[in-house]
C-alpha cells in the first residue's frame, strides 16, 4: 500500500462497549488497504455537546492514518468501517457506536466538496479534538480563522 500522506481521524464512540469497538474499528481499519494507523492518542472521557439529552459520555481521541489515497478515498474508507462497527444514523448529533471525522491533512490540503470540507470545519471550538490533535501531530499547519 503507497502511503505518501499521513491524514489525522478524529474518533468518538458513545454508544456500547466504547474502548472496546473503538479498537475493532482500528483493526478494520487496518486490515482494509486503504490506510494504517500509525499513532493513536489516548482516548479521553468527554461529555456530549449538542444533540439529544440524555446521551452518555464519549470516548475521543485521535488516529494518525498512513494512505497513499486522496481524502474522498479514506472518508469513504471511514464511513465503511463505522457502518461495520454498528453505526446506524439516526437523529443528527445522536448517539453513535462510532464516529471517524476526517479532521486534516498533513500538507494542510484544503478541500470544499458536497461530503467533504477538509479540513474538518470545528477542531477549533472541541477541545477533546484539539488536546489529542496537538499530541499526535503537533505541527502539522491548522487552519486559521477568523474570529
Ligand atoms: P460533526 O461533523 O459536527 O462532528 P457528525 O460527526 O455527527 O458531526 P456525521 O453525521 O457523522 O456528523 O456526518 C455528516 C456528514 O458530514 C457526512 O455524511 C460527511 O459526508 C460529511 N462530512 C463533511 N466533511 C467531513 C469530514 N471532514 N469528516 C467526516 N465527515 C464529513
Ligand atoms: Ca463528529
Ligand atoms: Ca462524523
Amino acid at each position: 500500500m503507497p502511503e505518501g500522506w499521513r491524514y489525522a481521524v478524529g474518533v468518538g464512540s458513545n454508544l456500547g462497549e466504547r474502548r472496546e469497538i473503538i479498537a475493532r474499528g482500528r483493526d478494520l481499519l487496518d486490515a482494509g488497504g486503504v490506510a494504517r494507523v500509525v499513532e493513536s492518542s489516548d482516548l479521553i472521557e468527554t461529555a456530549p455537546v449538542g444533540g439529544p439529552s440524555g446521551q452518555g459520555a464519549f470516548l475521543n481521541g485521535v488516529w494518525i492514518v498512513a494512505s497513499g489515497f486522496g481524502p474522498h478515498q479514506v472518508l469513504a474508507e471511514l464511513q465503511r468501517i463505522e457502518a461495520a462497527c454498528g453505526r446506524v444514523r439516526t437523529v443528527h448529533w445522536g448517539p453513535r457506536t462510532l464516529d471517524l471525522d476526517l479532521l486534516l491533512r498533513d500538507d494542510g490540503l484544503v478541500v470544499s466538496s458536497a461530503v467533504l470540507t477538509l479540513p474538518h470545519p470545528r477542531i477549533q471550538e472541541r477541545p477533546f479534538v484539539l488536546v489529542p490533535l496537538s499530541l499526535v501531530a503537533p505541527n502539522w499547519p491548522l487552519p486559521v480563522r477568523p474570529s
